[in-house]
Order: C-alpha cells, then structure tokens, then sequence
C-alpha cells in the first residue's frame, strides 16, 4: 500500500486544471468526448480548513469508495449516467511517467469532463446539522414546511432534496430552496436533477444500512453533456467527505450522533480551540484515529479490505 501522505499531487506530465480542497484535476488529450483526470489527494478539511498535514491512504477510499458507488448506483438507479470512465490515468503510452502512474494507483480515475451545474444537491434523510438548526427556528428545512414534533436527528417521513449554492474555494455555500436551485440551473434541468439526486440517496442510503450504515445526508454534484443535453452524476459519490455517516448500532435519536470519520478530529480541534485556524497540524494519534474511521467505513461499504481492493486493481 502507498504509505506516502500525498497533500500535494507530484504530477507534471498534465496540464492542471483546478485544485479544490481536496482534488487536483489534470486535463487529458482530447479523445471522442472531453474527459479529465480525476485525482484525490490525502488533504483534509473540517469546519472548512485543510489542515497542514493529511490522512494516509485518504485519497485512495475516497477514489475506491465513489468507484465502487458508481457501480451500485448505475445497477439500482434507472436511467442513471455518471462521469467516471475507469480507474487511474488513459493506457496511452508515454502520458505519464512510470513514477506518476505508481503515484496515481488508486487515487485517480479517468473521467467525463462536463459543464457542472453551480449547485449542491444535497439530500436529507434525517434532520441534523444546518437543516435541524432551522427546524428548530421555524419548522421548516430550506424554506420547506416539516412535520411539528421531529427531534434532533430523526429520520424524515420522506429524504427531502435541499440544495445549496456552490460556493467558490474560501466562501460558504448557503442553503436555498428547491424553487431558488431551479431559478439557478434552469427550469429545463431543475426537476430531473431533484429526481436523480433522490433516487441515488435511497439506493445509497438502502445499501449502506444493510451494511450497518446510516447515510443521514449527502451532497451530489451534477454536469451536463451540453452535446446531448443529458444530466450527468458526477464528482465524489457517498463518501465520508460528502456525506454525513452515522453507525446504526449506536444511533439514538433526540441527541447528536457522531459522525463516523471526522468525529476525532472535530472533537480535537474543538477541545484545543483550534476550530476553523488556518495551518493546524493533526497530532500522530488523531490521523491514526481518522485514518482508521475512514478505513472502516470503506471495508463496511465495499465488504473489501483496503488492501484486497488495491491488490484487485489492474
Ligand atoms: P467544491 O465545493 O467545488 O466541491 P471542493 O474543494 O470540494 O470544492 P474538490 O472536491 O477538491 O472541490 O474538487 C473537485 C472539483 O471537481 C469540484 O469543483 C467539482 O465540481 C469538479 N468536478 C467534479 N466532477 C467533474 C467533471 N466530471 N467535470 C468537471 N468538473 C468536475
Ligand atoms: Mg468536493
């Protein structure tokens, strides 16, 4: 297993698209369709700063997770179609270099490169976080009318679709209705975006908790083939970074859950008053701990030990 922390990706056989907090995303030589080289780094955030230091392996469950998910999706969800083309960089010889191939093993995949709607479309199964804080305001999640009497963490009667803007690096995304997201994206892509993201939360959310796992909300992304005017899943798919995972065995609700993978580091930022500071570096045993979250989650989803999935990989 690459026992390296990559924070920062080491490829220069590729022209650099973008980096996010987490991904670096390198163009590719155009083929029939554009596609792009999808590459997750060992980077963290949490309360939205990227800690100095990385988790081991990170970019390798997050990469290995989504693929995984966009093979169960595209089984369970009708219709659906999804960016990813196939693990790791084009066979094309002479692309990258023997070192960077080695590099990339597990933490990048080939991708469609598409026209990303500039919304989050996030789903909710159960009530916590920003979507509890205005409950208990109003009564209402993203401007929607809720049933009277739901306590923290509750299931919902129905997972609801609650986008958010998409903000740029730095800045907040802010939660807006389903009516504000469809002004945005377009009346013609509105309601099959809404449709597509809750399709694929329930036949995450019915996967994982079969597998022990509570998905209580997760943020997809979108993109359009403006080519064929088709709608696109895209991006991470249901991992511990875009989704909140609960353990089912532990779940009670009326009070907070911890989260299955940023829980330690949460707690110790919190308990050291280092919450949203810039170049905070993670003791040894807090990346231990969270590498081991994470671990656990990917063999809990994928039923595959972290290194069975790597020694499967061509
Ligand atoms: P964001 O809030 O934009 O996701 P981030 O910091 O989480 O920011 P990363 O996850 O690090 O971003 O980077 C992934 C980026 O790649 C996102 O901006 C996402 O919108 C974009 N992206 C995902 N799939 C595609 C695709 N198929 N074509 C083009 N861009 C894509
Ligand atoms: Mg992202």
């Amino acid at each position: 297993m690459a026992a390296e922390v990559l924070t920062n990706i080491p490829l220069t056989s590729l022209p650099k698209i973008s980096q996010g907090k987490v991904r670096d995303l390198f163009s590719l030589p155009d083929g029939d369709k554009p596609t792009l080289l999808f590459v997750t780094s060992d980077r963290i955030s949490a309360y939205d700063v990227i800690l100095k230091n990385g988790i081991p392996s990170k970019g390798v469950i997050l990469t290995l997770l989504s693929a995984k998910w966009f093979e169960v999706l595209s089984s369970r969800v009708p219709g659906l179609k999804h960016h990813f083309l196939h693990l790791g960089p084009p066979s094309s010889p002479g692309l990258v270099t023997e070192d960077e191939k080695k590099m990339l093993r597990g933490r990048s995949m080939t991708v469609r490169r598409l026209k990303i709607f500039p919304i989050e479309a996030i789903v909710r199964g159960y009530v916590t976080g920003s979507a509890w804080a205005e409950y208990e305001k109003t009564q209402t999640i993203h401007g929607l009318a809720e049933p009277a009497g739901l306590r923290r963490c509750e299931r919902l009667p129905e997972p609801i679709y609650t986008p958010s803007t998409k903000a740029e690096l730095g800045d907040k995304d802010i939660n807006i209705s389903p009516n504000e997201a469809r002004k945005i994206v377009g009346d013609k892509y509105a309601s099959r975006i809404e449709e597509l993201a809750l399709a694929c939360y329930k036949a995450g959310a019915a996967y994982a908790e079969e597998r022990g796992i509570i998905i209580a909300d997760t943020k997809f992304e979108f993109g359009l083939d403006e080519e064929t005017d088709e709608i696109y899943l895209v991006d991470e798919v249901l991992t511990p970074d875009s989704s909140r995972f609960w353990s089912k065995a532990d779940y009670q609700v009326g009070r907070d859950q911890d989260s299955f993978d940023k829980q330690v580091l949460r707690n110790w930022l919190t308990d050291n008053g280092l919450k949203g500071k810039p170049d905070v570096e993670m003791p040894p045993e807090v990346v231990e701990k969270t590498k081991a979250r994470y671990t656990e989650v990917f063999e809990l989803l994928t039923g595959n030990s972290l290194d069975e999935a790597l020694n499967n990989l061509a």
